[in-house]
């Protein structure tokens, strides 16, 4: 059989402990053998990422911007502990911030559906995917504990002369109060990674906050994603899909009583509270795949899950380990289907389709990591190690494509 050719290079982003021990497999197993990969290889490991004073992690998100299609791996970000763990120069940030700030991009995250895992809730019929505005509010606020009896105020001193003062309380006593902002460019870029992803992935996309209550601070995200969504309005009606806007408490609860099968745009603290709360409805973390979107349409495709420590650990001793890589195969099938459509390449995005379709087989057909025993219903579930598994599925994949 005659490898698939590429064109553009994808961006590969390799990570840490047992993803990485993960992706080796992948690439071995179910890539390699059918696609004459064309990528461009980084490094994030975190040995490497402190070898290059981390520069390794902005080279890789410049040609994520250059080439527009990257696929990551699961990388530490470190900590105290990490320090002593690598002996690192420096307690570098996590490459997700470095690459979601560089891309100035929004995240999506998406389960993996399979008919033998139910979601908790039983008329969810297709994924919700979850898009979190990772910028401002309460995550880049300030506090202050008023320890007395006093006023509270908020000042803006702009610099070219808007003076505002407002009154927040007059306290008669103890309490607390907080500051917090956000940006017109950053909704804005918010805003347009949403409608794109939409287009993408040809799915309708919900929008909510509490306007009602918050005029002016919620009031200007609806404004903007009212002004924004024009530039995407044909685009919209000629695929036959939606923009809805709702308050946050409405759109809570059309979410429980929906089939799901859209996006459900949420500003940073609902987005935070409400993707712990789907993706626990939907099943598993193994499950969730997750995908860093730019205003300008470029795409890095990952696992929603970290490098499963426990289990490298594991490993290392010689132990065999069920991990599940899931999540990271989607990753890889994501960012080829993207390169294939974007390239005009349909053998790769077939490929990436088979990819996909053979995973399902292997998970209908009962085979599957420790993670999902519990979770399935109508088949006797057969749990295996890792390399089982990929070896199960690439048997699948053969004849698929052979086909
Ligand atoms: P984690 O790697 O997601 O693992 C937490 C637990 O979830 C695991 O111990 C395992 O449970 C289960 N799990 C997660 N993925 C699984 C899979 N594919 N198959 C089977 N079970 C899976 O989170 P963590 O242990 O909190 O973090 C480990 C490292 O990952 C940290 O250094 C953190 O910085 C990093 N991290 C990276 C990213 C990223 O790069 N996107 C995201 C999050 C965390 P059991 O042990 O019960 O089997
Ligand atoms: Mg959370």
């Amino acid at each position: 059989m005659e490898k698939i050719k590429m064109t553009t290079p994808l961006v590969e982003m390799d990570g840490d402990e047992m993803t990485r021990i993960l992706w080796k497999m992948i690439k071995d197993e179910l890539i390699l053998p059918f696609v004459d990969l064309k990528a461009e290889y980084y490094d994030l490991g975190l040995e490497y990422r402190d070898q290059t004073e981390d520069k390794v992690t902005v080279e890789a998100a410049e040609a994520t911007k250059k080439y527009g299609v990257a696929v990551k791996c699961a990388t530490i970000t470190p900590n105290v502990q990490r320090m002593s763990e690598y002996n690192l120069h420096q307690m570098w940030k996590s490459p997700n911030g470095t690459i979601r700030a560089m891309l100035d991009g929004t995240v999506f995250r998406a389960p993996i559906t399979i008919p033998s895992i139910h979601p908790c809730v039983k008329n969810w019929k297709k994924p919700i995917t979850i898009a979190r505005h990772a910028y401002g509010d309460v995550y880049k606020s300030v506090e202050i504990r008023a320890n007395e009896a006093g006023t509270a105020k908020l000042v803006f001193d702009g610099k070219d002369g808007q003076h505002e003062e407002v009154v927040i309380h007059e306290f008669d006593g103890p309490g607390v109060l907080q500051g917090m902002h956000n940006t017109d460019k950053s909704i804005r870029s918010f805003a347009n990674s949403c409608f794109q992803y939409a287009i993408s992935t040809k799915q309708d996309i919900w929008f909510s906050t509490k306007d009602t209550i918050s005029k002016k601070y919620d009031g200007r995200f609806k404004a903007i994603f009212e002004e924004e969504y024009e530039k995407y309005k044909s685009d919209f009606e000629r695929l036959g899909i939606e923009y809805f806007y709702t308050l946050i408490d409405d759109a809570v609860a059309r979410v429980i009583r929906s089939a799901g099968g859209f996006i459900w745009a949420c500003k940073n603290y609902d987005g935070d509270v409400m993707s712990d709360m789907v993706s626990t409805a939907f099943g598993s973390l193994a499950m969730m795949t997750s995908v860093l979107v730019s205003p300008e349409g470029k795409y890095e495709y990952e696992a929603a899950h970290g490098t499963v420590t426990r289990h490298y650990y594991k490993h290392l001793k010689g132990e065999e380990t069920s991990t599940n890589p899931m999540a990271t195969i989607f990753a890889w099938s994501g960012a080829f289907r993207k390169r294939g459509e974007l390239d005009g390449l349909p053998e790769l995005v077939n490929y990436a389709n088979q990819l996909e379709d053979a995973c399902f087989d292997t998970l209908n057909d009962g085979i599957c990591t420790k993670d999902l025993v519990n979770l399935m219903e109508g088949v006797e579930p057969k749990a295996v190690n890792s390399e089982q598994f990929l070896k199960a599925i690439r048997e699948r994949l053969e004849k698929r494509m052979a086909k």
